[in-house]
């Protein structure tokens, strides 16, 4: 069977779940970007829409979100798993691996319903829905929308709207298709607001995300010709330009497009006191030559060919000589043998 075929057979068996459960739980990954959080308020304006009880689940070591994707609907999301989790079908969201999600309670919902787009997903639900064609999760989202013959309210479409716009890097990235403005479409004519989504996501940036940016700015080192672009945080960074931990977003995307870089890399400090010790390391590629979730797999983390992280508890130096090797290893293949980083 194709790939396509079988995940036609898993939608049409997704579709028949959500139709005969009742209730749900839904939830998506830690540390909740754009469409994880769009795809939770889609899906859970779906299920409420078909009449079904439905609660989304954020965990609070994920409070308070980042200021762009606060909202309303996001208020009624409950912090607990329900007393009844054992008759729930639990939706999981934009979830590579189910480690990524931090109430491991949700694996004890009645079904497990594994809904994402990355390649390297463990498929750890009852049911996996895993297209990685396409662009966002809310795009598998939509699909079964129209599935459920649901017509998008502008609350429903403008959470779409929003996971659509960040995993595509505003329409941008290469995983923008036809398919991708289809939907861009019709959420528009569905309601939604396209300048007042920009205006909340890109433009009312509080300044101490601009004086992080700065202080990244005049951080950047380059490894091997350029080929590696990489800023390394400190807690004391925040600390000082007065930053909360989601600043550092969007800080990546100007590594990326330096020229000649292959990989970006951001290394912050994670600040909550649990992850005392921890870094979050962010990799972009800038074309099909790496695959850094290849690299982000080796350290215990995932995600796309040309978007990836892992969480570790190595020092920077050792991060940056770690990163060297495995961008070397992609690049440049000894034709015999293990590939030597060249010098910066
Ligand atoms: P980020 O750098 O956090 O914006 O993440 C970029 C991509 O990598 C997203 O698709 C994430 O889902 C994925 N990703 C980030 N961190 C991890 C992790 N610890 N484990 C698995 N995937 C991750
Ligand atoms: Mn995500
Ligand atoms: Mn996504």
């Amino acid at each position: 069977m194709s790939a396509a075929d079988s995940i036609e057979q898993t939608r049409r068996l997704v579709l028949e779940r959500i139709r005969a459960d009742a209730s749900f739980v839904v939830a998506t990954h830690e540390n909740p970007d754009g469409d994880a959080l769009g795809s939770l308020i889609g899906m859970h304006g779906l299920l409420t829409a078909l009449g079904k009880g439905s609660e989304m689940f954020i965990s609070p070591s994920d409070l308070p979100l980042p200021r762009e994707y606060r909202c309303p609907a996001l208020e009624h999301a409950i912090q607990a798993a329900p007393a009844d989790i054992g008759e729930r079908t639990v939706v999981m969201l934009d979830c590579g691996n189910i480690d990524r999600n931090p109430a491991a309670v949700l694996q004890h919902g009645a079904h497990l319903l594994n809904i994402d787009h990355h390649h390297d997903n463990t498929l750890f639900g009852t049911f996996n829905l895993v297209d990685p064609s396409a662009s966002c999760t809310a795009e598998i989202v939509w699909d079964l929308m129209h599935g459920l013959e649901v017509a998008p309210s502008a609350a429903i479409a403008e959470a779409l709207y929003i996971g659509l716009v960040t995993d595509t890097g505003r329409f941008m990235y290469e995983n923008t298709g036809p398919r991708a403005h289809r939907m861009a479409a019709e959420l528009i004519a569905a309601g939604v607001d396209v300048a007042a989504v920009n205006t909340r996501l890109y433009e009312e940036i509080p300044p101490a995300k601009l004086t992080l940016l700065g202080v990244a700015l005049e951080r950047i080192q380059r490894f091997d010709s350029g080929e590696l672009t990489l800023v390394a945080l400190d807690a004391e960074d925040f600390a000082r330009a007065g930053a909360e931990e989601s600043f550092s977003e969007g800080i990546i995307d100007h590594l990326r497009s330096i020229a000649a870089t292959k990989v970006a890399v951001l290394i912050r400090e994670l600040l909550a006191p649990e992850c005392r010790g921890k870094r979050k390391v962010s990799l972009r590629a800038t074309g099909n030559d790496v695959d850094v979730s290849a690299i982000a797999r080796t350290q215990g983390g995932g995600g796309h060919r040309r978007a990836a992280g892992f969480s570790s508890t190595l020092e920077v130096h050792e991060l940056i000589e770690l990163l060297r090797h495995e961008i070397a290893v992609q690049l440049h293949p000894a034709p015999d043998g293990p590939a030597v980083p060249s010098l910066a």
